[in-house]
C-alpha cells in the first residue's frame, strides 16, 4: 500500500487518483534501463576481434553505435593489426614466415589479455591506435 501524499490515506499501489481526496497520485514511473545496442559485452567482443577478420569484423559491427571502453578500442586496434601483419606474414615468403611467428606470440598474448579483460597494450603494436 502507498500513501496519498495530498491526504496521507492509503490508496492503491495502482490508483492514478486517490478515492479519499480526489486529487492525482504521483504513480512510480517505471525506470527503463538505457540498453546497449548489442547485449555483448565489451570483454566478449575483445575475445572475438582476435578470432580471424570474421571475428574482428563482427565484434566492430557489434560495437558499431555505441560508446566503446578503452578496454575494447584497445583490442580492436591489436587485433585490426595482427590480421593485416598475419595476411601480409602469408604473402611475403620467408620474410613473412619469420613474422607469422612473431604475429602468433602477440595473437596469444594479446588473446590472454583480453581473456583476462586486461587494457594491456601490446608493446610495439599497442601504441597504434585506429580506434
Ligand atoms: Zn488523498
Amino acid at each position: 500500500m502507498k500513501v496519498c501524499e495530498h491526504c496521507g490515506k492509503e490508496i492503491y499501489h495502482a490508483a492514478a487518483i486517490c478515492h479519499h481526496c480526489g486529487n492525482k497520485v504521483e504513480t512510480e514511473t517505471e525506470v527503463i534501463e538505457e540498453k546497449p545496442v548489442s547485449d555483448v559485452s565489451d570483454k566478449t567482443l575483445g575475445i572475438i576481434a582476435y578470432i580471424t577478420l570474421i571475428g574482428f569484423i563482427l565484434a566492430l559491427v557489434l560495437s558499431n553505435g555505441r560508446e566503446r571502453s578503452e578496454f575494447l578500442k584497445l583490442q580492436l586496434s591489436q587485433a585490426l593489426i595482427i590480421t593485416l601483419c598475419h595476411i601480409g606474414g602469408i604473402m611475403v615468403p620467408l620474410v613473412g614466415w619469420v613474422l607469422l611467428i612473431v604475429v602468433f606470440f602477440a595473437w596469444a598474448s594479446a588473446l590472454i589479455f583480453a581473456c583476462q579483460g586486461k587494457t594491456k597494450p601490446l608493446p610495439v603494436i599497442g601504441e597504434f591506435r585506429v580506434f
